[in-house]
């Protein structure tokens, strides 16, 4: 996957409700296959939000707190 700048190019963004224009693009190959999506910088942004609450399961107070969790269940039996 690549995501270019778009430069002098008029196109609009590819998601649903967007009716920005496009500022990236996002090129797709998968062996034959391939295409690409158009995105403005908001809808960029927020998929970058959603992707950085989704792709981090365990940041450093989650996992504390399952140490925590761990040790009162231990000294409970
Ligand atoms: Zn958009």
């Amino acid at each position: 996957m690549e995501l270019k700048k778009l430069e002098n190019v008029k196109v609009k963004c590819d998601f649903v409700g967007c009716n920005n224009m496009a500022d990236y693009s996002v090129s797709i190959r998968r062996g034959i296959f391939g295409g690409t999506t158009d995105i403005c910088l908001d809808c960029l942004k927020e998929l970058y939000s959603l992707c950085g609450k989704e792709l981090i399961p365990q940041s450093p107070p989650n996992m504390l707190r399952k140490k925590e969790k761990e040790y009162a269940e231990e000294r409970a039996d």
